[in-house]
């Protein structure tokens, strides 16, 4: 499978996330979850203006499940999806938002303190993981996609099974170093209190399931 390339802005904002302070490291998540909730919030305002479409809201949520075992955090949400043409155009390079964020604040000062400040997007998860996997089906679409990176050398895509729509991704968290830790990515507290922290704000339900194995 081709590797293909990141654009040399998504590179740079990349590299930043992968070397970055300890402190802004949680923010990850809240990243991770704002997602989740713009892409269920799509479902609705489509749901709003085509009749063949429902939004029960008892089905849409996310979910957060560590896994101590695997070293694994996974991010589920019953969004909108995306299609392989849109795991490609999103995900390969920076949005638009996250972008303009770090070239304004780029200009005043070095980049560390956006990481906490801004939306820097889903490149986040690369502070606390070394390989990110996302599983996508897009509403409307019966083929499931998946695209996978570990950093800045690049991308694949390729087909996967996935029954519902919606995203799942999954973290695998960094090793400790003598000096870092990151297992904290993986306890159900913290990760409680880090959901408290930013996403307490978000209008649907987050839920966590623990897996051991
Ligand atoms: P932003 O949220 O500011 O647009 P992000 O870097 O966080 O930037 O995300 C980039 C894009 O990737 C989003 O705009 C969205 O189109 C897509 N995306 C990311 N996560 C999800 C998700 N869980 N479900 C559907 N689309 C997603
Ligand atoms: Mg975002």
């Amino acid at each position: 499978m081709t590797k293909k390339e990141f654009q040399a802005e998504s590179k740079r904002l990349l590299e930043m996330m992968i070397n970055s302070i300890y402190s802004q490291r949680e923010v990850f998540l809240r990243e991770l979850i704002s997602n989740a909730s713009d892409a269920m919030d799509k479902i609705y305002y489509r749901a709003l203006t085509d009749d063949s479409l429902t939004f029960d809201k008892d089905n849409y949520f996310v979910k957060v499940i560590p896994n101590k075992e695997n070293r694994t955090l996974t991010i589920v949400d019953t969004g909108i999806g995306m299609t392989k043409e849109e795991l490609e155009a999103n995900l390969g390079v920076i949005a638009k938002s996250g972008s303009l964020a770090f070239k304004k604040e780029n200009e005043i000062k070095d980049g560390h303190d956006i990481i906490g400040q801004f939306g820097v997007g889903f490149y986040a998860a690369f502070m606390v993981a070394d390989v990110v996997t996302v599983t996508s089906k897009a509403l409307g679409s019966d083929e499931a996609y998946r695209w996978e990176s570990e950093g800045a050398d690049g991308y694949t895509i390729e087909p996967a099974e996935k029954d519902s729509i919606g995203t799942e991704i999954v973290l695998k968290i960094k090793e400790n170093t003598e000096d870092e830790s990151y297992d904290e990515y993986l306890e159900e507290y913290r990760l409680k209190s880090i959901i408290k922290k930013y996403s307490d704000f978000i209008r649907y339900p987050i839920k966590m399931d623990v897996t051991t194995s």
